[in-house]
């Protein structure tokens, strides 16, 4: 099944490839050797074809059903049930009339951006990784990587604390917080600091399903001591997720003897979970109690100065894999505004605007990027209506709202006009033609103007530059 291939293509593409481009697909049907995907839209096939067709047929192949080649459909999302379903090679029903079938054939280009790996083994950080594989810490995990904000300084102080190694004042160090807010990176980072400083020390670092994974193949093949002897001989133990292991009896049972072992000796212990020690259901107290003895600190949710802080990491480290990309300005403070979910889908949504950058071949717009993140941006909309953009630019420029969308073309209402139709297409997700209604019954191609006039001139004009930056605040707010 499609299942079981995503299983596979997660080692051959890694995890963030994965999540970006494949995980997104659907598979519509598999027949006659043509396997069709949905997509949403016609770049997304292409970027896929381009650098994962080979692995895809490669694992469609191995599966036992010939494929020669991939067909991109694009159309809406279905419900998972009925993607599982037609998976099974039943043919595609419920395509939507206006679908374009986007037909590409693969093996042309490079294999794409670098393939992390993705192995279930723990990642041991030595000289010589002896009885442990590994390893597997992703290399732009790192502190230097890591964009520090007020939603997550604390945690990061605290991890960069633990990274100086040293003696063990933080211990356990608990890390918590939602999905993608950069737990795992922090894991990683202080691995890799701690090695950096201290080649010699014993670090382990591994999920709670992977330590889960590891106490079961032991328990099956009889090799306890081993296990037990492995994890107790660390200089440091980080797991991450451990909300994982609630209410798996026994892996909690040798998780509580393990961690008081590395107590006991002073070992450096660093776990993550999703939520507060306390709050995680179903985790035996002493446990608990065990977790939150040592530091205790969460990571917030991201905010608009941190969410384009990322942005503008990213882009820097993104631009030698594209090179030739430029983005319009706005296009980053538009993501940081709308994307506020979690940095992973951030993430996400840079690549793939990098992506369609390169193979668009000019400038990256903001309303190019609507078009390419449609489906990204519709989950994480935000209600900033028309009305409340009005209502603060003239608020702002001290004007009525009859002079805004009235007729009067002098400069004192044309200025903060085209600056709430430039908010109004970035902050909301109405389209030109409705945006104009609002406006007096303009036409969308005035609506047009006046967001690149704009555009233009916040590059230039510090006072618009400024102006905009506020009033995004007061909306925001
Ligand atoms: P979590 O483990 O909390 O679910 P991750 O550590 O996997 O989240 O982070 C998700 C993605 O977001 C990673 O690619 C990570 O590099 C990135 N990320 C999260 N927070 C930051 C940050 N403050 N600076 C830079 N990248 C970040
Ligand atoms: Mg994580």
């Amino acid at each position: 099944t499609w299942g079981s291939m995503r299983q596979e293509l997660i080692a051959s593409v890694g995890r963030n490839n994965f999540a970006n481009w494949i995980e997104p697909l659907e598979l519509d049907a598999l027949e006659d050797g043509v396997a069709t995907f949905r997509v949403t839209s016609p770049f997304v096939g292409d970027w896929v074809s381009r650098n994962y067709g080979d692995a895809i047929l490669n694992v469609i192949n191995k599966s036992g059903r010939p494929a020669e080649r991939l067909v991109f459909e694009v159309g809406p999302r279905r419900e998972p049930a009925a993607a599982a379903a037609s998976a099974h090679g039943a043919p595609a029903n419920g395509v939507s009339a206006n679908g374009t079938p986007a037909e590409v054939t693969p093996s042309h280009g490079p294999a794409g951006a670098r393939a992390s790996s993705d192995r279930a083994a723990p990642a041991v950080l030595r000289g010589e990784a002896d009885d442990l594989p590994g390893p597997d810490l992703d290399d732009r995990f790192t502190f230097d990587s890591f964009v520090v904000g007020k939603p997550n300084e604390l945690a990061h102080a605290a991890a960069r604390r633990v990274a100086e190694g040293g003696d063990v004042t933080f211990n356990p160090l608990f890390l918590y917080g939602g999905v993608g807010l950069g737990k795992t990176h922090l894991m990683h980072a202080i691995a890799w600091e701690l090695r950096r400083r201290q080649p010699d020390l014993r670090v382990v670092y591994l999920s709670a399903e992977q330590f889960m994974y590891r106490f079961i193949q032991a328990l099956r093949e009889r090799q306890m001591i081993d296990f037990k002897q492995l994890f107790r001989s660390v200089d440091v133990l980080m797991v991450d997720d451990v909300q994982f292991i609630a209410g798996k009896d026994s892996t909690q049972e040798e998780f509580f003897h393990t961690f008081n072992a590395l107590v006991d000796q002073r070992s450096q212990i660093i776990l993550s979970a999703d939520r507060a020690p306390g709050e995680i259901e179903k985790m035996e107290s002493r446990i608990v109690s065990r977790m939150q003895s040592g530091l205790v600190v969460d990571l917030h949710p991201t905010t608009y100065e941190l969410r384009l802080g990322i942005l503008q990491q990213k882009a820097e480290r993104f631009r030698p894999q594209f090179r030739d990309i430029r983005l319009a300005d706005g296009v980053l403070e538009f993501l940081a505004h709308r994307i506020t979910s979690n940095v992973r889908v951030l993430e996400g949504a840079l690549m793939r605007l990098f992506a369609m950058g390169s193979l668009v071949g000019r400038e990256v717009t903001i309303d190019m990027t609507q078009e390419c993140l449609v489906d990204i941006l519709r989950q994480s909309d935000r209600k900033t209506t028309i009305d409340e953009i009005q209502r603060k630019v003239c608020d702002h420029y001290n004007i009525r709202i009859s002079d805004l969308v009235g007729p009067k073309r002098t400069r004192i209402f044309a200025r903060p006009r085209q600056i709430a139709m430039y908010l109004c297409k970035q902050m909301t997700q109405r389209s030109l033609p409705e945006i104009g209604r609002k406006f007096g019954g303009r036409d969308h191609t005035t609506i047009l103007h006046g967001v690149k006039k704009i555009e233009e001139l916040r590059g230039k004009d510090s006072q618009i530059a400024e102006d905009l930056e506020m009033l995004r605040r007061a909306l925001e707010a």
